[in-house]
């Protein structure tokens, strides 16, 4: 898997252009509770694990509420940099899962912040992929989209998605705007 990609800051950029088109797409619909019009609630995130550029950068996460007084439901878009709650980079959380047999030798170039996760991290990531994903009910009405069968999470849907496109970089795209919609309460059942 080659990830110079993640090196370079357009790839960074890209995904910042979808999260704000999703941003945009959102906000038209308005309040999805009683249709008013939504209000701009952005706040800052500290994702980690990303490469050094990003260390302690503060990265917006787009977010909306409602402007109707009795309502104010918040309205999160899909984000294709931030999954869930997940402190990490969405990427990073995706691209680690995938190769975590090859992580000690990546880890070993120390001037990297790149994966630098703990193996408990790790360990907890591969218990979720395992365990919960497959049980999800994100994954339960999503699996149905696919022409075939997918049982090894996530490198399955990364071999998917591989299929149809060319580079490393627009599967990993392509994958995480697949999963930018997952939801906490998708893993509560
Ligand atoms: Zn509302």
């Amino acid at each position: 898997m080659d990830i110079k990609f993640l090196f370079l800051k357009l790839f960074w950029k890209k995904l910042t252009l979808i999260d704000q088109e999703n941003a945009v797409k959102t906000k038209n619909n308005g309040c999805p509770k009683c249709g008013s019009p939504l209000h701009v609630a952005n706040y800052d995130r500290l994702p980690r694990g990303g490469p050094n550029f990003l260390i302690d950068q503060k990265i917006l996460r787009f977010s909306l509420c409602c402007s109707k007084a009795g309502c104010r439901r918040r309205v999160m878009p899909p984000s294709v940099r931030f999954l869930g709650r997940n402190i990490y980079w969405g990427a990073i959380f995706l691209i680690a899962s995938i190769m975590k047999k090859k992580l000690n030798s990546l880890q070993s170039k120390a001037t990297e912040n790149i994966f630098a996760i703990s193996r408990q991290t790790l360990q907890r990531w591969g218990h979720f992929w395992k365990n919960k994903f497959p049980k999800s009910r994100f994954w339960k009405r999503s699996k149905g989209l696919f022409s075939e069968m997918i049982s090894v999470f996530p490198k399955g849907l990364f071999d998917f998605y591989h299929k149809f496109n060319k580079s490393t970089e627009s599967t990993v795209i392509a994958l995480l705007k697949f999963l930018s919609d997952l939801k906490l309460s998708d893993f509560s059942s």
